[in-house]
């Protein structure tokens, strides 16, 4: 039903990151987002060693950041997740990170993040969508050439969630009648509004990628609450605009 091209596939010989040679690969997302039993044929890359671990803390500093939001937690006792709870108990220094930002209000508990917290989320944001660029266009990208933005699903507005939610139909159905799914082989996917979101586990992590102004724009949200979106940095030259120099 689904072909994916194999460019930057675990073994291939490149990193999908920098264009080095690679000699490992990485799950897309990182295994840390996802709930044993893990999908079958997760998505991954193949990257260097560099690349591969030079995120692991800033995944961690993510997925805690957003167990707490969602546990409404003060303090790593009060993290519903396991995985995040027994991570927070075990690292003083990453439960300082995360609960110095937390505040309670009315409705519940919301982080404040400075510029160091707010760039270690983008840097992961940025590593994920590059993953997955790099697998639906067979090209190195850069995570450093991409911007990240983000929200709670929920404090979105309606024409908001809409847009997110729906994308550019036209596109979706070109992508769709080549069969080339620009989606994880055997994931489970679902159409909203004409727009395939491809679901690698239910409650923890979906993606789309989505044709915004001729280039591929990717969003995906974790545990439905948030939202992400990567594009190319437009003050950068575009790879096929760099190739022909
Ligand atoms: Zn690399």
């Amino acid at each position: 039903m689904v072909e994916q091209p194999d460019l930057f596939g675990p073994k291939h010989k490149w990193c999908a990151y920098c264009g080095g040679h690679a000699t490992t690969s990485s799950h897309v997302p990182g295994k840390l987002f996802l709930d044993e039993p893990f999908p079958v044929n997760l998505l991954s890359v193949s990257s260097c060693e560099r690349c591969n671990n030079g995120l692991s803390n800033d995944e961690q500093f993510l997925m805690c950041l957003i167990d707490s939001v969602l546990s409404g937690a003060a303090g790593p006792a009060e993290v519903r997740r396991l995985r995040s709870r027994k991570t927070l108990e075990r690292d003083l220094r990453l439960s300082r990170l995360v609960h110095d930002v937390m505040e309670k209000t009315p409705t519940g508990v919301i982080a404040r993040l400075d510029p160091d917290r707010l760039s270690r989320v983008s840097k992961v944001l940025r590593f994920i969508a590059a993953g997955h660029l790099a697998r639906a266009t067979g090209r190195t990208t850069r995570p450093d050439s991409l911007l990240a933005g983000f929200m709670p699903l929920e404090t979105m507005t309606e024409p908001q969630k809409v847009d997110f939610e729906r994308g550019q139909r036209h596109w979706q159905e070109q992508v769709l009648r080549r069969g080339r799914l620009l989606v994880q082989a055997n994931a489970p996917y679902f159409v909203y509004a004409g727009v395939v979101w491809c679901n690698v586990q239910d409650s923890r992590y979906r993606y789309s990628l989505v044709k915004v102004n001729k280039d591929l724009e990717v969003r995906f949200v974790f545990s439905e609450f948030l939202a992400c979106r990567v594009w190319r940095n437009p003050a950068l030259p575009s790879p096929a605009k760099r190739r022909r120099r």
